[in-house]
């Protein structure tokens, strides 16, 4: 074993394998891997080998195909088989709600290439007979699932990177982790001590108990997982004579199960409701090679529904039951990244598809690693997506409301129970007396709604318009034409201050720093010129800055901060957290009223738009912002908790001559759409580069030398080649929701969409007849792939709704650069739950285009 080593990876799981194989690739040859006991010794070696491409965040599902690409590569270097099997999969629906999603999830996938294909459920039994099709109303056909054999995929992976020159150490496990003051890790094995310049958590099982070794409590947790194996079944044996083909993998949503052939018999799993953690507090060291015992009861309910709509399976004996844990974060997507906080402390963890997800993860992982960047837009998968509050209890109730609900549909508009209220506001009690709907803000209590008095402040769940579309309505007209209020905690707040402060900034930010007094927006760019940030800044003084940002991006951004910390201690940075909650008054008479709260003149030419100033609101020290997301005249209003009831009350006092309301996060958030802002996260992301983003005024170039001012300078000189834009869309009882396909009538094929993949799938014949999607999609667009006829899919939604002052439905997104800006009718429609609707490119914003409103 050497003693100095480039990185370090711990576990020789298939994650760990693939994570040392892409380091390997990368040109790190200088990495050794280190497993307790033999490869697979975890979760890898019980799994049931499935695969697929499907997820529900896009740039997932990128990663996954990419997953599924990479093994040939990886049997031809390494010699080893991974026994792929590529039979193709349907996901079967029993409710229109569930085909309405499959639509959803279709259409997701023309931008991204994928050849899906809505079909009926005859056509589905035609591939697997065993089931009763009048259970279900529709299904998808994905020719890229299959199955593996997991061991070998494995090997596979460890065989190809020692070919490229890593080491691999067997039966020696961590047991301490240290670091010298120059960064350098200390990995205390059993076998001594290795010094890495890096280290990577690819501890499965043990990944949690990995992380406490350096003081992280990873979100975390292994849950039991169940399936069974038949007996050989003549039915399965025929099929494949008599086609020449696998049966190929079913997924049935009601029943939460998945199944497919193994052998020749039938492999069946389920995602039961009553399901069970696995060691919720600390993972033993000494679980081996070995299995749980099977508990049928607890998946009796799943069977039941699964023998109903697959009688042919009934019939079987049941040969074997596996019951074995694997892990699974919080929203059941992996956990990548370095861990902020820390340096050279990478995560490759809670993968839960290890064998759909280990090959995208290694390659951005090793990626990130070796060229600072991963590479691909990771943040559904980034260890820094949740904070401080995904703590064990709050882990172990979400990842078991995940688990139950694995294969569920999650609405548009659904806030999941587990785990709340975890952080709650001053004013919680109150928003909840005032009827408010509540939702889940990255762990806050935040009020989505106000239901009518007397109605229950409860979403009816849909993907259509839903019980919200009256309130938020009336929230929002009574906000334009008035004034409302809404509770803004939510928002992320940090003080940067110091002497080096400013310049700290002008490094970071691509706009100008603002003057004592005033406030800027600007973006952040990484060195690839791409969105990393998007900021509200005020200079609160001399060498102390308020910055405003996205509560979810918390942690990624005190990760970017901390890394471009100047070494001097020039400069501090404080993370507020809930330590400084904030409410927001907009509309035409939040001047008026705020003026009744405080003592200091802030008439127009006094307080003008874009200033920041210290005012005690109704005799509570607070900081005032004249600016608001609703884009009408209105301030954000910032102070410790102990205050917030008091300028609450003091508001809502004041404001009852105004005829002001209580406005929800929903409310604000079509406010936003009729002004064409954009939001972090949807619209802005680190896949796109700040011109493409359409942030061109807030990029100043010529300031100074700031991170990613090269890369943004080449995006302007060569041009975007892609747009963002705001789109009216001529709408029926559905608004858009996020990654649908936008469709133009063109010539000519823009390059911007990814072409269907082949992967050399086979297409399966059913009879002689080419599976397509007539009456499943019955109404609906049944076409496949990113062209029909004169009209191709050229770019896709980010995100939309109902602007309800201008009433119309509205939505952002993506286009070739060279449509941005056409706005005629007929060029464009996007499609919504698989019908095609009109659409066209509105430049300017429907509301207050000029601004007039919020600089009066
Ligand atoms: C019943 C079942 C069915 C499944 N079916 C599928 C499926 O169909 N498709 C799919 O994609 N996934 C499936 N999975 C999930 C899949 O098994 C996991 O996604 C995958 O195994 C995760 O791999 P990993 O490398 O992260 O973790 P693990 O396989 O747990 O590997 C972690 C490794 O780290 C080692 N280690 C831990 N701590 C230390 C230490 N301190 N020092 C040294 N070594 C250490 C362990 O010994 C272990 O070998 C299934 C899982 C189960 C249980």
């Amino acid at each position: 074993m050497k003693s100095h080593v480039k990185a370090v990876v711990i576990g020789g799981g298939v994650v760990g394998c693939s994570v040392l194989y892409h380091l390997a690739k990368a040109g790190w040859t200088d990495i050794m891997l280190i497993e307790r006991s033999e490869l697979t010794s975890g979760s890898s070696w019980h799994a049931a080998g499935g695969f697929h491409t499907l997820n529900g965040d896009p740039n997932v599902a990128k990663l996954q195909a990419y997953t599924v690409q990479l093994y040939k590569e990886i049997e031809e270097i390494s010699g080893q088989s991974c026994s792929l099997h590529l039979t193709g999969g349907v996901m079967m629906a029993d409710t229109p709600e569930r085909m309405d999603f499959l639509r959803l999830a279709h259409a997701k996938g023309r931008y991204l290439g994928m050849d899906t294909e809505l079909i009926t459920p005859s056509e589905a039994k035609a591939m697997f007979p065993l089931m009763d099709e009048t259970n279900f109303v529709g299904a998808m056909w994905d020719p890229v699932e299959g199955h593996l054999d997991p061991s070998g995929t494995t090997i596979a992976y460890s065989k190809a990177a020692k070919k490229l020159g890593a080491e691999i150490v067997l039966r020696n496990r961590v047991v301490e982790l240290t670091q010298e003051v120059d960064g350098t890790w200390n990995v205390v094995t059993e076998q001594g001590t290795v010094k890495a310049e890096h280290v990577v958590n690819c501890g499965g099982l043990w990944a949690r108990e990995i992380g406490r070794m350096v003081g992280v409590e990873l979100p975390v947790l292994a849950m039991e997982h169940m399936y069974l194996l038949t007996e050989p079944m003549p039915e399965v044996e025929e099929f494949n004579k008599s086609t020449g083909r696998e049966m190929i993998g079913v997924l049935d949503f009601k029943g939460e199960i998945y199944t497919r052939q193994e052998r020749n018999g039938i492999l069946l799993g389920t995602y039961e409701k009553a399901c069970k953690p696995w060691s919720p507090v600390n993972t033993p060291w000494d679980f081996g090679h070995e299995l749980l015992p099977p508990d049928l009861d607890r998946i009796a309910p799943s069977l039941e529904i699964g023998f109903k709509h697959f009688p042919g399976i009934e019939k079987a004996g049941i040969k074997q039951i596996i019951n074995g844990p694997f892990t699974f974060a919080l929203d059941g997507n992996p956990l990548v990244g370095p861990v902020q906080g820390l340096t050279n402390f990478w995560c490759a963890c809670a993968v839960m598809a290890g064998f759909s997800q280990g090959g995208g993860v290694g390659l951005a992982l090793s990626n990130w690693m070796v060229h600072g960047d991963p590479g691909f837009d990771v943040w559904g998968m980034d260890v820094a997506r949740f904070g401080e509050w995904a703590g064990l209890r709050y882990t172990n109730a979400k990842v078991r409301e995940n688990y139950s609900r694995r294969f569920s549909i999650r609405f548009p508009n659904e806030e999941l129970p587990a785990a709340r209220p975890a952080q709650t506001t001053p004013l919680y009690d109150t928003m909840l007396a005032n009827n408010a709907v509540m939702g889940d803000s990255w762990g806050l209590e935040t009020p989505l709604w106000f239901a009518p008095q007397g109605k229950e402040p409860k979403d009816i769940v849909s993907f259509h318009r839903s019980n919200d579309f009256g309130p938020i309505g009336e929230e929002v007209r009574a906000t334009r034409e008035r004034v409302g209020v809404t509770e803004i905690a939510n928002f992320a707040k940090y003080e940067v201050s110091g002497p080096g402060a400013e310049d700290f900034l002008n490094r970071l930010m691509t706009n100008r720093m603002p003057k004592t007094g005033r406030i800027v927006l600007t973006p952040m760019i990484n060195e690839f010129g791409k969105l990393i940030g998007d900021f509200t800044i005020a200079k609160a003084g001399e060498d102390r800055f308020m910055i405003w940002g996205s509560s979810a991006a918390q942690k990624y951004h005190m990760r970017w901060f901390e890394k471009h910390l100047p070494k001097d201690d020039s400069v501090r940075i404080h993370r507020f957290d809930q330590t400084l909650v904030g409410l927001s008054i907009a509309g035409p008479k939040s001047r008026d009223l705020l003026q009744k709260l405080v003592d200091v003149d802030i008439s127009t030419k006094a307080f003008r738009f874009m200033d920041f100033r210290e005012m005690a609101v109704g005799g509570a020290p607070c900081l005032v912002n004249r600016i608001t997301y609703t884009g009408d005249l209105g301030y954000e209003i910032w102070m410790a908790p102990a205050y917030q009831r008091l300028v609450y009350k003091a508001i809502k006092d004041a404001g009852e001559e105004f005829g002001l309301v209580d406005f929800g996060m929903r409310a604000l958030l079509s406010m936003r759409l009729e002004k064409n802002f954009p939001t972090w996260f949807r619209e802005l992301r680190p896949i796109y580069g700040p011109f493409e983003g359409a942030m061109d005024r807030f990029i100043k170039l010529e300031k100074n030398d700031f991170i990613g001012r090269e890369a943004a300078a080449k995006e302007q000189a060569e041009g975007p080649k892609l747009r963002r834009v705001s789109f009216i869309v001529d709408a029926a009882d559905a608004d858009v929701m996020g990654d649908e396909p936008i469709w133009a009538k063109v010539s000519k094929d823009y390059g911007t969409v990814e072409k269907p993949h082949g992967y050399g799938a086979p297409r399966f014949d059913t009879g002689g007849k080419e599976i397509r999607g007539s009456k499943a999609a019955e109404g609906a667009s049944a076409v496949r792939g990113i062209v029909d006829g004169d009209w191709r899919v050229v770019g896709w939604v980010t995100s939309g709704g109902y602007a309800h002052y201008v009433q119309k439905s509205m939505a952002q997104g993506y286009v070739p650069a060279a449509l941005a800006e056409d706005e005629s009718a007929g060029l464009f429609e996007i499609e919504i739950l698989g019908h095609r609707r009109p659409a066209r490119i509105n430049v300017e914003a429907p509301f207050d285009p000029s601004g007039e409103k919020m600089r009066t």
